[in-house]
């Protein structure tokens, strides 16, 4: 993924509007390149002051942690759609196996 390519998907990640394969290389990406991570976090600063502001709550400044937690639970959604594919395929594979035994 080119600078290019991370920098324009910044907004969507913030919106949890990447798909998981997206989601992966972005990620993958800001880990790498400083330059966009910077970039990520004064978006996410100012999506987070704004969003703060209409929730009227007091303004936080530990976005830092912020970026940090919110980085961490789309990883997790990683990890957990990944694991849900291979749950998927040994049920299949079960299934697969059954039914050969049945049909056999
Ligand atoms: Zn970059």
């Amino acid at each position: 993924m080119t600078c290019f390519e991370a920098q324009s998907m910044i907004t969507p990640f913030i919106n949890e509007q990447l798909d998981i394969k997206q989601l992966e290389q972005f990620l993958e990406h800001i880990e790498r390149c400083k330059e966009c991570k910077e970039e990520v976090e004064v978006y996410f600063t100012l999506f987070s002051g704004m969003k703060q502001l209409d929730e009227n709550k007091t303004i936080s400044n530990k976005f830092h942690i912020d970026l940090d937690n919110f980085i961490q639970k789309q990883e997790d959604n990683i990890l957990e759609v990944k694991f849900k594919l291979v749950c998927t395929k040994i049920v299949l594979i079960l299934i697969m196996v059954v039914l050969g035994l049945w049909i056999g």
